[in-house]
């Protein structure tokens, strides 16, 4: 017979999942009810990155989901271990600050880890200094640095370095903040006269990580102790990890004796992801968060939006809360539907998207979708799939890997035969050269103009 905390906790997850889907994560089925006691359910929670995220984002539904399932007014509460008081402090860091300010710099998100990163061509090189650095702090790249536009995980890798170190050492003391609450705090201490706390809770750091750091601003004398920070951290072997949405020369107002110093170590870009990388990143996330979704939802979303992995979430976002609000299962037609408002973020807006032309070529053929992604080679699928690469070459400004990667994972060389084919074909087989006409009559007419 099953305990009764092992139905609670089943209980508790499905009614979550369905009340709250929102807040889920796979990892709730690792979370364990101890019993109930004095009004209070104890959940045991051993990660403390995972704890605070409940105790910040999730008391609400949980107190909810307890006493629907159990039928009394209960609180929760979540513990690192049995017998726990609950003491919710993150790690680690010693010093002056009130711990109310030491919760505030290092709040990780545990979704943010190294597991929960996908890895592609365009940030291979910061992800692997990533790893390398968190298993031997300011031994491997010092400082690290990493810089690329919004959205496409700077945050996340730099999180992912903080949670990797806990694991291993969960008495590192890591500071971890955005460089507005470094300024924030600097400009606090200078007011208040606590200078000296201030320099001791950042020069006593193993590891120092500032997100943002290109607000560091000539205006004010942040940009002086940090440099002196900075120094004294270098001096002593301790490990600092940047990030920038520039890198350290394209900084406006950044002093040429920090540009020098942030270019010491490692300098790393990111890159946009290509598609198969967007694609997997959508299916990380859907694993994340225990959705179960049909594979050709990613890959829809995946071509059509293409500037960075935020907005690519914020579409995933945008279909499962439309399915949810209109009670529609999740398919490619809901999401289409979901979408349909939507520009296609690629490109500029008078051109198709690959989705219009995919839909105009398999109208014209009489295919199914899946015919075209599928491996099958006969004429009647393998034709119009090479027109379908041929005009989104000509239409899009996607890479033979991409539009490869979008019909059924194909080689870039396979397009570019494709392309060489329908090319040649086209100027003597005068079937082909109508239908193609009529074709890009289809989607050129749902595409705005100006
Ligand atoms: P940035 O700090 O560069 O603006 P973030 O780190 O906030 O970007 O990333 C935006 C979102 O995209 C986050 O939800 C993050 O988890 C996700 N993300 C970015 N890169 C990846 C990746 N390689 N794998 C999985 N998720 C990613
Ligand atoms: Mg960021």
């Amino acid at each position: 017979m099953p305990a009764p905390t092992d139905d609670l906790k089943v209980q508790l997850t499905a009614f979550l999942r369905k009340n709250h889907p929102e807040i889920c994560r796979h990892w709730f089925d690792e979370i364990e009810p101890t019993g109930i006691d004095g009004g209070v359910l104890t959940l045991v929670v051993g990660e403390s990155v995972r704890r605070n995220y409940l105790q910040r984002t999730c008391s609400g539904p949980f107190t909810e989901a307890a006493q629907a399932i159990t039928g009394r007014l209960l609180a929760v509460r979540f513990v690192g271990e049995v017998g726990d008081g609950g003491d919710t402090k993150v790690a680690a860091t010693s010093g002056g600050l009130a711990v109310a300010e030491l919760e505030e710099q290092l709040l990780l998100s545990p979704d943010y880890t190294f597991d929960t990163f996908v890895v592609g061509p365009g940030n291979r090189l910061a992800h692997a200094a990533s790893v390398a650095v968190s298993a031997n702090l300011g031994g491997a790249y010092n400082p690290l640095f990493i810089h690329g536009g919004v959205g496409l995980g700077k945050t996340h890798v730099l999180q992912a370095i903080c949670q990797c170190v806990l694991r291993q050492r969960p008495s590192a003391r890591i500071g971890y903040l955005s460089c507005q609450t470094f300024s924030e705090l600097f400009l606090g201490c200078v007011k208040s006269g606590r200078m000296q706390d201030f320099r001791h809770r950042f020069r006593n750091l193993d590891m120092l990580v500032i997100d943002d750091i290109h607000f560091l601003s000539k205006r004010d004398q942040t940009q002086e102790e940090f440099f002196h920070t900075f120094n004294s951290l270098y001096q002593a072997g301790k490990q600092i990890v940047l990030s920038s949405d520039a890198s350290p020369n394209e900084i406006p107002d950044l002093e040429a004796r920090l540009v020098s110093r942030f270019n010491c170590g490692l300098v790393a870009r990111v890159d946009k992801p290509c598609y198969e990388t967007r694609v997997a990143i959508l299916k990380a996330k859907t694993a994340l968060l225990g959705l179960d979704l049909p594979d050709d939802i990613p890959a829809f979303i995946a071509s059509r939006v293409d500037t960075n992995i935020r907005e690519l979430e914020g579409s995933l976002t945008k279909v499962r809360g439309f399915a949810m609000a209109n009670a529609l299962p999740l398919s490619l037609e809901t999401a289409k539907r979901a979408l349909a408002d939507d520009r296609p973020s690629s490109g500029v807006s008078t051109k198709p998207s690959i989705q219009m032309i995919v839909d105009a070529v398999t109208l014209y053929y009489d295919l199914k979708l899946s015919d075209l992604m599928s491996k099958r080679r006969h004429k009647s699928v393998a034709l119009p799939r090479q027109v379908c690469m041929w005009l989104a070459r000509k239409h899009t400004r996607y890479s033979l890997e991409e539009i490869g990667g979008y019909f059924g994972g194909r080689d870039h060389t396979t397009v570019l035969h494709a392309e060489k084919k329908i090319e040649n074909t086209r100027n003597t087989d005068l079937d082909l050269s109508q239908a193609i006409d009529r074709i890009e009559a289809v989607f050129q007419r749902q595409t705005p103009v100006g």
